[in-house]
């Protein structure tokens, strides 16, 4: 598949779709080391047990930091090992951090590059299917504070994405569907077809339309952070890839982020921005069919497992971090395929979303 540019004022990085990352990644490193810049490697214990060969195949001896998978990574503790790391290997500001994983090493990696020197260059080999289409694109980096999830960050893109399906074939099931649930959101906020190819028929980690899905997701990101890169827009913009998530993060929150994964929030939060924008009059009742037999047949939650406290539920919806001052900004559906920003929504109609769902 075609390689894709992400576009930012006079700057520009490519997203590419080797078909052998290996081999790709081995050039890209063989050159930057030709170039007499020095490289290093970060990734998780999970992905170097379930990568082992391409790690090494691709990497040799690149000096490489293996940290714990999980979310409670990315943290402040982790970045002072990266930035360590970093210096103990005499990184300058010419040097590059490789980094291979999902979105908590992205997201952590990232920010060690924003930080390290006032900024070094990073490339991004995401391998799970959340961070092929949605943190590995875009310049969110950043970590978590005991406080709460993403309250430290900065806004760095990478020198380049390297996306291989290969990498999928390791990935446990339920981290692939929930990956499905953000391409399952981008057909929802932006394009009509990409749904209707997810309704008619199902993908998965075999599916020969999998990479021309991927790529369609980077690329309705990438048109999105290019119109609006800093989430300034008044109206629309970025805030519209929070569909689902203003209804999934109040769910992850709840259930202090153990219950259910990110994507698996998201399958929620869809079905409830679709029952939300039933009430506000946008769509038919068919449509909430649609959106809910379309999650279901990813294998992904369509209602709460369990019964949780709507009070929690409700209050953390409306105390959103992407909220602004005068209240709840929702994201909703003006038609499948369509997505608009929405305040002023009224909390006795959130309230009645979230008992439909529950
Ligand atoms: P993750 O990075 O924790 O990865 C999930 C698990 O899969 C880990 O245990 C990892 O070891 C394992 N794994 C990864 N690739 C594998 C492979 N190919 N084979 C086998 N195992 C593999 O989770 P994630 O869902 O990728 O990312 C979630 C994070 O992404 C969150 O912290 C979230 O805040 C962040 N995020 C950031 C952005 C952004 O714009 N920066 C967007 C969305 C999400
Ligand atoms: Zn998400």
């Amino acid at each position: 598949t075609n390689d894709l540019a992400v576009e930012l004022g006079e700057k520009s990085y490519p997203i590419t779709f080797p078909a052998d990352a290996t081999v790709a990644i081995r050039e890209r490193l063989a050159a930057t080391v030709a170039g007499g810049r020095s490289s290093v490697l970060l990734t998780d214990d999970g992905v170097a047990r379930a990568q082992s060969k391409f790690l090494a195949d691709a990497f040799g001896a690149t000096p490489r930091l293996i940290l714990s998978a999980g979310e409670r990574t990315k943290s402040l503790e982790s970045l002072g090992k990266v930035l360590d790391f970093l210096a103990a290997n005499r990184v300058n500001r010419q040097g590059v951090l490789w980094v291979v994983g999902g979105g908590v090493m992205g997201d952590l990696g990232g920010f060690s590059a924003a930080s390290y020197l006032r900024g070094i260059q990073y490339v991004q080999i995401p391998t799970t299917l959340l961070a092929m289409v949605d943190s590995s694109v875009g310049g969110k980096t950043g970590i978590n504070l005991t406080a709460g999830k993403n309250l430290v960050g900065a806004f760095h893109h990478p020198g380049a994405v390297f996306i291989g399906r290969e990498f999928l074939q390791t990935l446990p099931p339920r981290e692939f569907a929930a990956g499905m649930a953000e391409i399952i959101k981008y057909g929802l906020l932006g394009d009509q077809e990409l749904f209707g190819q997810l309704e008619a028929r199902p993908v998965d980690v075999r599916s020969a339309e999998l990479p021309a899905v991927i790529r369609r997701c980077c690329q309705l990101k990438a048109e999105i952070v290019k119109a609006d890169e800093f989430e300034r827009a008044a109206e629309g913009g970025r805030a519209l890839l929070n569909l689902g998530h203003t209804f999934g993060h109040a769910i992850e929150q709840v259930t202090g982020y153990t219950t259910y994964l990110h994507g698996e929030g998201v399958a929620i939060g869809l079905v409830a921005a679709a029952r939300l924008s039933h009430k506000l009059g946008l769509l038919a009742p068919a449509d909430i069919e649609r959106v809910e037999r379309t999650v279901a047949a990813h294998n992904l939650p369509i209602r709460l497992r369990g019964p949780l406290p709507l009070a929690e539920l409700q209050n953390a919806t409306t105390r959103d971090k992407k909220n602004r001052a005068g209240g709840v900004r929702f994201v909703v559906m003006n038609s499948l395929g369509q997505a608009a920003t929405r305040s002023g929504v009224a909390p006795s109609t959130v309230e009645a979303v979230w008992r439909e769902v529950g």
